[in-house]
């Protein structure tokens, strides 16, 4: 079927939707995006998506063609005319179309596209069962990770780096520590204590990251932001990931070694009940 989607202040089918061939995000990758989930119905961390997209904008010079409560309307009503239960809202902005040039054009009008991707049992996936697998792959990003870009062609190599080694996704390593996943943030828990990359450059500062680190802190667990190596993972009690579509998800292998009892840890198991229940709570 058919989706409805919105490109530049309409609503119209998919097949309809047209983009300019000089527009700078299929030219430059010059654009920024966010994935907000939808589950029930409603948008999940909405808010705090609309905010880091601001931040993205900033810090690229672009304007947001939409105010921030114009956003969460388009959102609603994608999810509306897609009749989306559970699933994501795709938003991407770019700088526009403007004739090829490496400066940054000086009239170019924002583009701004936003799609749904249905997806029944969001919350209910086999794999929060079983876990993840992943492997450890050099970073090669670009040094502005705290940015959300659409130049996502070195994390779309390190999915198929994964898949070709029977793993389900890869963790990126620079100098030494890990960075992040391919798309999501990296954590271990050794003992009573989370430990996860802090916040800079070098990584994207996740959403649910953010709520789920607030969480364990309510929850009394102790969290510590800092650098990890990949050697001190393989001896954690348990690994897992945060990300919009995935929650809280296990990490049961790393390099084909199982971490903790090779099974989905108990951390990762409540921080996920956690994070669902209480963001369901506060989803719009
Ligand atoms: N890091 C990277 C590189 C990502 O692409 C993502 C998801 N887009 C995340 C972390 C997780 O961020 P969030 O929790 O906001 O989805």
């Amino acid at each position: 079927m058919s989706r409805t989607v919105y490109v530049n202040g309409q609503y119209v089918p998919e097949e309809d939707a047209k983009i300019s061939v000089f527009d700078r995000g299929f030219l430059f990758a010059d654009g920024v995006y966010e994935v907000t989930s939808v589950l029930g119905g409603k948008l999940i961390d909405f808010a705090a998506h609309a905010t880091r997209l601001e931040r993205s904008l900033g810090e690229l010079q672009m304007e947001s063609p939409v105010a921030k409560d114009e956003l969460l309307e388009i959102h609603r009503e994608l999810v509306r005319a897609n009749d989306i239960t559970d699933g994501l809202i795709y938003l991407q902005i770019t700088r526009g179309a403007a004739d090829r040039d490496f400066a940054f054009p000086e009239n170019a009008t924002p583009t701004i596209v936003l799609f749904t991707q249905s997806k029944p049992g969001l919350a209910n996936s086999p794999a929060a069962q079983t876990g993840i697998k992943v492997i450890s792959i050099e970073d090669q990003r670009w040094g502005r990770r705290d940015i959300k870009t659409v130049q996502l062609l070195y994390p779309s190599m390190g999915k198929m780096m994964a898949k070709a080694a029977g793993a389900d996704d890869a963790w990126m390593v620079e100098d030494g520590h890990v960075t992040e996943g391919t798309s999501n943030n990296a954590y271990i828990v050794k003992g009573n204590t989370i430990i996860t990359r802090h916040l800079g450059n070098e990584i994207l500062h996740g959403i649910t990251r953010a709520a789920v680190l607030a969480f364990a802190r309510e929850a009394q667990m102790k969290v510590e932001e800092r650098a990890f190596t990949i050697d001190e993972a393989l001896q954690a009690d348990e690994a897992f990931i945060t990300s919009a579509s995935s929650f809280v998800m296990p990490v049961v292998e790393i390099d084909g070694t199982g971490i903790g009892n090779g099974e989905p840890g108990s951390v990762a198991q409540r921080l996920r009940e956690i994070y669902l229940d209480e963001s369901l709570k506060k989803a719009v």
